[in-house]
């Protein structure tokens, strides 16, 4: 059973970034308003999560690491209507699973704190001690039990660097958020959670960049589109993000990407890459985040991806317009 347990945790822990992803958005389905990460030795070392949101009963503490176990999903039908980034109520247990694990969570009601530590998916400890309302999970020596994926593992400074752009993303998916992130001691951003996509851009990419961003716009049937999409002479710049968003979910999306270059028809070079970060908001119904445990995708019916895509181009290129003129 051990075994099964390992292979289905690489389903959802690939490498540290995945770590940080999945309880990051735990945070953010508990109604954090406030994030703190920090990461050391690439994620491998440390990934620890920290927030202010609903927090965990003391009873429900120990169900968080059994399989399944969610309780964003009451029953059946919800499925079709999931509205919390996670459901499936196997990231933590499969974290645990190779990792040594270290939660504390406290309810606003609750008079203290509750922890649980789990190593490779066994309890080692349990108690209570002080703590403000919200939760913190820390994740040690991640794959210390599964030597043959630590192998996949690329070097520490690669893993870093993917970490922060996971959590780069998540931060520009909720601009009403404060995120603060923290690479060893070093203050990597902090976003100020004012829900204003400019200001956490700001905060991500820097003042300069942010200058160079214009805002796009655009509706069609049931589907919007907002955000901001660099000016040309940003696409020349080597860092890149192009961020999707969908009902406040990122994703990605080869074929989005395509109508946004389409968008900037002749004003970029084949090379150059502009910066993004778009929201596109619709019907839950039409959208299946159902496609892969750990992966950035969802399913849209042909229509929706034409009409999308079609959508999403003439947004980008009426913005582009007007910021010529
Ligand atoms: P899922 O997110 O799919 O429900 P997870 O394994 O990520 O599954 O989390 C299991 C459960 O633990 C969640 O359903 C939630 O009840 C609880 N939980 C995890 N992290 C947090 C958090 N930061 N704040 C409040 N509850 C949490
Ligand atoms: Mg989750």
């Amino acid at each position: 059973p051990e075994v099964v347990g390992h292979i289905a945790a690489g389903e959802v822990v690939e490498r540290p970034a995945s770590v940080a992803k999945e309880l990051v958005e735990n945070s953010l389905d508990a109604g954090a308003r406030r994030v703190v990460v920090a990461y050391e030795g690439g994620g491998i070392a440390l990934v620890r999560v920290r927030d202010d949101g609903e927090g965990i009963s003391a009873e429900d503490l120990p169900h968080v690491f059994v399989r399944h176990a969610t309780s964003k999903i009451a029953r059946a039908e919800d499925l079709a209507r999931v509205t919390t980034l996670g459901f499936r109520g196997e990231a933590l247990p499969s974290i645990a699973a190779v990792a040594r694990v270290r939660l504390v969570s406290r309810t606003p009601d609750a008079p203290v704190a509750s922890w649980i530590e789990v190593e490779g998916g066994v309890v080692v400890g349990r108690g209570e001690e002080a703590r403000a309302p919200g939760t913190e999970v820390v994740v040690r020596d991640l794959f210390f039990n599964t030597p043959a994926r630590r192998k996949f593992v690329r070097s520490l400074v690669a893993e870093g660097a993917h970490l922060l752009e996971i959590l780069e993303r998540l931060a520009l998916s909720r601009p009403d958020v404060a995120f603060a992130v923290y690479g060893g001691d070093r203050l990597a951003f902090a976003t100020p959670g004012d829900g204003v996509l400019l200001h956490a851009y700001s905060s991500v990419a820097g003042a300069e960049a942010a200058r160079e961003m214009i805002p796009v716009e655009g509706e069609r049937g049931p589907w919007r589109v907002w955000g901001l999409v660099g000016a040309p002479s940003a696409a020349r710049k080597r860092v890149r993000r192009m961020y999707f968003n969908v009902n406040g979910r990122p994703v990605r999306s080869f074929a989005w990407q395509r109508a946004v270059l389409d968008g900037y028809g002749t004003r970029l070079l084949r090379e150059h890459r502009p910066p993004f970060v778009l929201f596109v908001e619709g019907p839950p119904e039409r959208i299946d985040p159902n496609v892969h445990p750990a992966k950035w995708e969802v399913r849209l019916s042909e229509e929706d991806e034409h009409l999308l895509y079609g959508l999403v181009r003439d947004a980008v290129s009426r913005a582009l317009a007007r910021a010529d003129r």
